[in-house]
């Protein structure tokens, strides 16, 4: 069984509301035989889309990469990986609370998605015997307070933006009335998934307008994978946060099949720099149970991103290429035919940040763990 999201989107008063499907079955373009192949795998990994997003596949193409990042695939049974690939539970401080790096607390303050990507690094979160996420933030909100360093608050989830604007507002209200929170980060997909959340939601956007204040700002993280999702609807959805007062950025993972193309990297910067969403983080993706068919060797990844970035101009390039590891956000900064130089964009100990590191060059190592490291630099040696 699929969990149910407690908080309808509140979507009702706009042009159009999306209606969301759970069931293969309900894809009327697979054929009986597909439905039947993949019925195994979003048991295993549920599924869930919606008919704007389906709307955007080009069904005569099997490879089509909107079709692979939300149609299960049989590889994703193979048996590689695990859940919790950056063992996220380690730095669970309380019910939903992740602290991990000094000035940032995580809120998993939702468990449902407008559609599950099939990459998901915390697909664990919607397993039926999960209970990392939870809608009550009170825990979270006291444990923020008593925390002066944390300047930032990550609501995510899951999507923050499938929740009642209600519900938002309350946490928007609560946050603000800790003076030391002054970033309140909306990490959400819904942009790409389902733009009218925003577009249909006057609520919502004077809750932003309200909330995102000139010294306080509230920032979308957004999540566009392919140029693709960039649709008019998305871009008018990004315009609308922004005239909002939120300031919009983008982070995603190179994804085998879908953005690991220089070109189409490269056009979905240049467009995101032109509406105002620059790239933020472009991730390695993670080792988590059931995303082998979607991941990349870290070379593969390096190479095919430094290529992206001689495609466009200097707002286009501002991502940086890094794995979520459990020790920090290590940064993959050069390769060359012996090494692999890495250093700690973040770090989960004060110590390694901005460590620097020489590990040996392995053309086939997906993740931080597989490389033989030859040399350690601090930062500040
Ligand atoms: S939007 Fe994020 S949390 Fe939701 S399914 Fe996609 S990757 Fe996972």
């Amino acid at each position: 069984m699929q969990k149910e999201s407690t908080h309808a989107p509140t979507t009702t008063n706009g042009p159009r509301r999306v209606k969301y499907v759970r069931r293969l079955d309900q894809i009327e373009q697979l054929t009986p035989e597909q439905r039947d192949r993949l019925g195994p795998v979003s048991a295993r990994y549920v599924f869930r889309a919606n008919d704007y997003y389906l709307g955007l596949i080009d069904w005569d193409d099997p490879d089509d990469p909107i079709r692979q990042l939300i149609i299960p695939r049989e590889e994703e049974l193979s048996e590689w990986g695990t859940l919790d690939a950056s063992n996220e539970e380690s730095v669970t401080v309380a019910h939903g609370v992740q602290h991990k790096y000094t000035d940032t607390v995580l809120l998993l303050c939702n468990e449902v998605c407008g559609a599950y990507c099939r990459y998901c690094f915390r697909k664990r979160l919607f397993m039926d015997d999960n209970d990392e996420v939870t809608n009550d933030v009170s825990e979270g909100l006291r444990y923020i307070a008593e925390h002066p360093e944390v300047t930032n608050v990550l609501l995510t989830g899951g999507d923050p933006l499938l929740m009642s604007t209600r519900r938002l507002v309350e946490i928007f209200e609560a946050l603000r009335a800790i003076p030391h929170v002054k970033i309140i980060r909306l990490g959400s997909k819904m942009p790409a998934f389902d733009p009218y959340r925003v577009l249909n939601d006057p609520e919502l956007q004077d809750a932003f307008r309200k909330y995102s204040t000139p010294t306080q700002r509230i920032y979308l993280m957004a999540h566009f994978d392919h140029p693709r999702e960039l649709t008019d609807v998305a871009i008018e959805g990004i315009d609308a946060c922004i005239r909002s007062g939120l300031i919009c950025v983008n982070q995603c993972p190179m994804i085998k099949g879908i953005n690991d193309d220089p070109y189409v990297l490269a056009e979905m910067y240049a467009t995101l720099s032109y509406i105002g969403c620059p790239p933020y983080y472009l991730f390695q993706g993670r080792p988590t149970a059931g995303n082998e068919p979607y991941e990349l060797p870290m070379v593969q990844a390096w190479q095919t991103f430094q290529r992206a970035l001689t495609l466009g101009s200097g707002l286009a390039r501002r991502a940086r290429l890094c794995m979520s590891h459990e020790t920090g956000k290590i940064e993959i900064m050069a390769i060359d035919d012996e090494h692999i130089y890495l250093r700690y964009h973040q770090a989960k100990d004060d110590d390694d940040l901005g460590r620097f590191m020489v590990c040996e060059r392995d053309d086939e190592a997906y993740w931080f763990d597989q490389l033989k490291v030859v040399s350690r630099v601090p930062a500040h040696a």
